[in-house]
């Protein structure tokens, strides 16, 4: 970043507490930056059409157009109408997750035999509600900062994350964005690091 950038200030910036959920309006031009605090923490990242929310975060069209099963520095994240809604302008971790989806109750008693009262899942139901979505709102997602590795055969594992102290990744949108964050609350896998930590949220009228 050149001087001028270092000393503008963000606009909107907030620290999204261990297991918590956010979400805002970002305007077309605008920069979001995501910093995971303390690494090794997944940020499971939903997005929307600000005008037309149906039209909305589409993983095989992200996978195929930049031709790549991880979203990292210089991609472009795509909607169902293959428009662009962001594009990743920084990224100090590389390698961020198309593949795994959120959390849920019900895959986590499926796995770990465990009932729980926070997930991914739930975090973005309750705060798809603040934009009168729900549930049935929820697609597949990109985890940042999480770690998905794909073997020669398709073998996929969560491996411990690489995302250090810091690490983040600043996206600009192309186009009005409802974003949407849970701050993963899983404990039972290394998505979270096995801890769920707090990350940083702000919003930039420059990059
Ligand atoms: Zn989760």
């Amino acid at each position: 970043m050149s001087t001028a950038q270092n000393s503008s200030q963000p606009v909107y910036q907030e620290v999204i507490a261990a297991k918590g959920r956010w979400s805002r309006r970002i305007e077309k031009g605008q920069y979001l930056k995501i910093i995971d605090l303390e690494g090794q923490q997944a940020v499971d990242f939903l997005c929307y059409s600000a005008e037309l929310p149906i039209d909305r975060l589409n993983i095989p069209n992200t996978v195929k157009l930049n031709k790549s099963l991880y979203v990292e520095k210089n991609h472009v994240i795509y909607s169902d109408l293959a428009k662009k809604m962001f594009t990743v302008v920084q990224d100090t971790c590389g390698l961020h997750d198309t593949l795994a989806g959120c959390c849920s109750n019900e895959i986590d008693y499926v796995r770990y035999g465990v009932v729980k009262t926070q997930s991914c899942r739930a975090n973005f139901t309750a705060e798809l509600a603040k934009w009168s979505m729900s549930t049935s709102d929820i697609v597949s997602n990109i985890n940042w900062f999480m770690r998905v590795t794909v073997g020669a055969h398709g073998e996929v594992e969560i491996v411990p994350s690489t995302s250090k102290p810091g690490d983040h990744v600043l996206l600009r949108a192309e186009m009005p964005i409802i974003a949407v964050i849970s701050n993963c609350p899983q404990e039972h896998n290394a998505a979270a690091g096995f801890k769920p930590t707090p990350i940083e949220v702000s919003v930039w009228d420059q990059e």
